[in-house]
């Protein structure tokens, strides 16, 4: 049996949709006390009123906001105890095409956004004494790799070079420093990639889906408990086996 995290005050970035918002849902729905971060207002609020969670508009790859929003966390519900950096985004882009701009709009999200909301987290999960971090990684980068998404890779391994380091020097507050690393989840961002897309991905996951965005949030509801309190500076990847097949035809003979 596993504590409750019922009463604990958690901050989601990127909580307004997609993973972010599944991560939100299961700590609400768990009793936590809920704040979530995106840039859209209205996206925002409507996830916001849906979820009984915080909103505060802001972009993680700004520190100031990324303060305003730690600000707001510790102004409503007394403190932090769990911060999911979990704001990412994926554009495509081959190799041969690929802008100093879009490199940066990237890391400046993916990488920066992760850091500064960690830093900026950082008094009150201090504070809590069982302080919580986990990031959203993936599989491609640390794992895999995908035409068009080089940029994207780089970030997302970029945030478990952060992790292992973070993971040492936050020890001593007793904060611990995890990442999920999801598969293919079905999400409003997947779904802009088309059918096509969605049907090859299928069909290479050993356990014959999509994930939804609650195995995610599972997963952070795990790292958050205390029970996970040894547990620092690793990565759960959470995809339905999709990293495991040699080769396509090692699915198709299940
Ligand atoms: P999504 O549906 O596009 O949602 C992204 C969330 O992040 C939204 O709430 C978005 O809100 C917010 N966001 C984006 N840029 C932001 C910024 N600069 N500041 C604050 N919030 C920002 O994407 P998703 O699929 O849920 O992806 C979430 C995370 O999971 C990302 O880190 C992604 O790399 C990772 N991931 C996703 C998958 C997948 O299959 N979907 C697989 C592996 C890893 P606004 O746009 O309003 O700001």
């Amino acid at each position: 049996m596993f504590t409750s995290v019922a009463g604990l005050s958690v901050l989601v970035t990127g909580g307004s949709k997609g993973i972010g918002k599944g991560i939100a849902r299961v700590f609400a729905q768990s009793g936590a006390h809920v704040t979530i971060v995106g840039r859209d207002p209205q996206t925002l609020a409507g996830t916001a009123d849906e979820l009984g969670a915080v909103g505060v508009v802001a972009d993680v790859s700004r520190p100031e906001d990324c303060r305003r929003a730690a600000d707001t966390a510790v102004e409503r519900f007394g403190g932090i105890d769990v911060l999911c950096a979990n704001a990412g985004v994926f554009p495509e882009a081959r190799l041969a095409d690929l802008t100093e701009a879009e490199v940066d709009a990237v890391f400046g999200v993916n990488v920066k956004g992760t850091m500064f909301s960690v830093q900026a987290c950082l008094p009150a999960l201090t504070a809590s004494g069982r302080g919580r971090v986990i990031l959203t990684s993936s599989i491609t980068g640390p794992i895999t790799g995908f035409p068009g998404w080089s940029h994207y890779g780089a970030s997302k391994a970029a945030q478990l070079g952060f992790l292992r380091t973070a993971a040492i020097e936050l020890a001593a507050q007793r904060i611990t420093v995890n990442a999920v690393l999801p598969g293919n989840i079905a999400t409003e961002g997947l779904a802009t990639m088309g059918p096509e897309y969605r049907a090859a991905m299928e069909a290479s996951i050993p356990l014959g889906r999509l994930g939804e965005v609650a195995d995610i949030g599972n997963a952070c509801l795990f790292l958050a408990s205390l029970e996970a309190g040894y547990i620092t500076g690793q990565t759960l990847v959470v995809d339905g086996g999709q990293v495991l097949p040699e080769s396509l035809s090692a699915v198709d003979s299940r």
